[in-house]
Formats: C-alpha cells, sequence, structure tokens
C-alpha cells in the first residue's frame, strides 16, 4: 500500500465545514491515501487580524503538502481585508483555474442536456492584478496586464489538459476587436500554440457573442480558455446552466501547489442546517485525487457519486417533483454516495 498523501484542508465558512464533513467521509471510505492537515482560514483567521484571511502558520502547511482542499469563504466586508482566494491564487501562483460544467440530464433538471463543457481561466493576471490608481477624485485608473508568458502557460494548459482528457477543441475567448494590444497578444499566442496540437481543432469569438452562444448552446463548446475576468464571469454562467451552481468543482493549479474548491459560496442562509449539496467540494475532491495520482480512488467516488444522482437521492437545491425521488440532507447524501462506492 503506497504511502498516504499529505493534504491542507481548510473548511472555511458557513456551508463549508458540513460539506468538508461530509465529502472527507466520502474519500475516507472510498480508501484514498490521504493524511490531513486541518488549518484554520475565513472569518476566523479574519478576526484575529490576518487580513488575507489565513494565518501565517497555516501557510506553511499548504506550501509543504503542496495541496489544498478548501471550503467557501465569507468575504469580509469593509476595507483593509483581501480575498482569501486571490490571495491564495497569488501567494501559490496557481495560474489556471479549471472548472468543468456538466449537465446530469435527465437526473438534474436542465435545459441544456448535451452540455459537458470545461472553462479554463488565466488565475493571475488581466484586470485582478490589482493595480489600480486614483487620477482624480472622481476618476480611477485599473490596469489590464496581459503578458506572454503567463498566456502561453495558460493556452499550453488548456491544450495539453484537452489532449490528456480527449477532448476535440479548444475556443478562446478574447475581445481583441476593442483591445487589440492585450487581448490582440493573447490570440496570437493561441494562434502560435494551436500549431503545436494539429489533432485538436481550434478556434475563437469575440467574447460577448461567445458568452451569449455558451448561455444558449452550450454543447457547442467542448473546452474554453480565456482571460481572468471573461472566464469569472463565463463559468459562473457555465456552471448556473447545468442546473445548479451547487455541483461543480473548480481546481486551480500552479507549478509546486494545487487549491481545489466547489464553485459555489458559503450560503450563509442555509449554513448550519444540514440541507447543503456536498457535491461541488465532492467533485473537487475527484479532481484532487487525480491530481495526487489516485485515478483509482477519484474513478470509484464519482462512479458512486453519480449512481447516487441517478437513483434520484437529491438534496434540496436539485429536488425536482418528477425527477427526484429522495429529498436528502447533507449526511444522507454522504451515506448514499458511501452506500454505492
Ligand atoms: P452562494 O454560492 O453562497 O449562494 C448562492 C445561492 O446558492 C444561495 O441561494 C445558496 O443557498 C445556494 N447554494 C450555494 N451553495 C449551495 C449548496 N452547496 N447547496 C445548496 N444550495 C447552495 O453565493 P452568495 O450568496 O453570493 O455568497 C455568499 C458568500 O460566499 C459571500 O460572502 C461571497 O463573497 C462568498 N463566496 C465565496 C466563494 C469562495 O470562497 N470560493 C465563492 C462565491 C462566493
Amino acid at each position: 500500500m503506497p504511502d498516504a498523501i499529505p493534504i491542507t484542508v481548510a473548511p472555511c465558512d458557513g456551508i463549508g465545514p458540513e460539506v468538508m464533513d461530509a465529502v472527507l467521509g466520502v474519500l475516507d471510505a472510498a480508501g484514498a491515501r490521504l493524511s490531513v492537515e486541518r488549518i484554520e482560514a475565513g472569518e476566523a483567521a479574519y478576526r484575529k487580524g490576518h487580513t488575507g484571511g489565513i494565518d501565517p502558520a497555516a501557510w506553511e502547511s499548504v506550501r509543504r503538502t503542496g495541496v489544498l482542499l478548501k471550503g467557501p469563504v465569507t468575504t469580509p466586508q469593509g476595507q483593509g481585508f483581501r480575498s482569501l482566494n486571490v490571495t491564495a491564487r497569488t501567494t501559490l501562483g496557481l495560474f489556471a483555474n479549471v472548472r468543468p460544467c456538466v449537465s446530469y440530464h435527465p437526473y438534474v433538471r436542465t435545459r441544456h442536456p448535451r452540455m459537458d463543457v470545461v472553462i479554463i481561466r488565466e488565475n493571475e493576471e488581466d484586470l485582478y492584478a490589482g493595480i489600480e490608481h486614483r487620477q482624480t477624485d472622481d476618476v480611477i485608473q485599473s490596469v489590464k496586464l496581459i503578458s506572454r508568458p503567463g498566456s502561453e502557460r495558460i493556452v499550453r494548459y488548456a491544450f495539453e489538459y484537452a489532449r490528456a482528457n480527449h477532448r476535440n477543441k479548444v475556443t478562446a475567448f478574447v475581445k481583441d476587436n476593442i483591445m487589440k494590444l492585450t487581448d490582440g497578444l493573447f490570440l496570437r499566442i493561441f494562434q502560435e500554440v494551436a500549431g503545436e496540437y494539429p489533432e485538436i481543432k481550434a478556434d475563437h469569438l469575440i467574447v460577448d457573442i461567445g458568452a451569449a452562444r455558451l448561455a444558449d448552446q452550450p454543447e457547442r463548446f467542448d473546452v474554453i480558455v480565456t482571460l481572468n475576468l471573461y472566464g469569472d464571469i463565463v463559468s459562473d454562467i457555465a456552471a448556473q446552466i447545468t442546473g445548479s451552481v451547487g455541483l461543480a468543482g473548480s481546481a486551480n493549479i500552479g507549478d509546486g501547489c494545487a487549491m481545489f474548491e466547489a464553485i459555489h459560496g458559503s450560503a450563509p442562509m442555509i449554513a448550519g442546517q444540514g440541507i447543503a449539496n456536498p457535491s461541488g467540494l465532492l467533485m473537487a475532491g475527484v479532481m484532487m485525487l487525480v491530481h495526487v495520482g489516485q485515478g483509482d480512488v477519484a474513478a470509484r467516488v464519482h462512479n458512486a457519486w453519480l449512481k447516487t444522482i441517478e437513483d434520484g437521492v437529491h438534496t434540496v437545491d436539485i429536488f425536482s417533483r418528477g425527477v427526484s425521488r429522495y429529498r436528502v440532507g447533507t449526511g444522507a447524501f454522504a451515506a448514499a454516495v458511501v452506500e454505492r462506492l
């Protein structure tokens, strides 16, 4: 039996602790070979004065294990705080955000039964580089930063992802008709890199019409690669139209570190009630298992989860009369997945 892989786990805020417990229970039952280091991050860390939402000792764990499974964080109000998500992406150099958005027709109600899209978003540059300054009291300037190494890395990641996952097409979303230099550079690099992957189709769309088509006919897309801000917006649209934001997980990948999380937030209105859907974090856990070389366990968990969804065992967010059979809470959903392992 190979050694357990150390991972860092941060349950964080709102529904985070309850969905994290459910997910760790499933991974354990599936035979995942993991040794878990729990850290405190999010509201508790902000309250202790750590403005980035995580204390220095916890960073040490993340840097050492190189793998963070993270619950959702309630974004603190007011000035002086930095978003933990943005801090983690920039501090750990997590350059690629990978978000698979899949329909589970006919088991989860959706208008897009054949949707199976992966959005790959550049995670460090663009307007998120945080270069803002005040020109006058009434005029603020924000700089959009696009670099050749940053663009080349994310585009190459998208084509490598497509190749490794037997995907046929990569589409770039850009706005090069208006931002001729920044988006123009990204598109030029996309076209250069695409030439190295002749077996994969490559095309590009202006982001506005691309987003409209994605919302209307998502089955026309396979892998989408795009800049940070467009990716932020487009990936939420894509997740929503699969049926529920509670279903999707995402991976943030860097050279030495990776962070896995559900795409939803801390859902404070339903926190502590035991009704949250743990599927988003579980799908993040599946991506994490693949990342740490435990693809066998990942497949077992994914199949058991699919069977649970197919059997109509649904949490309230995806429960629909005529489609669902059992309306269950977080713990019972996790137990149903474990029964099907
Ligand atoms: P949200 O995703 O928390 O909730 C949106 C809606 O979806 C709510 O109705 C909620 O009840 C429902 N929902 C979300 N996850 C669910 C689940 N697993 N099961 C069942 N229902 C679920 O978004 P919000 O309300 O805009 O944000 C709440 C807080 O979370 C904010 O402070 C926001 O900044 C933060 N947030 C954090 C992250 C993150 O840490 N990655 C992401 C998004 C939002």
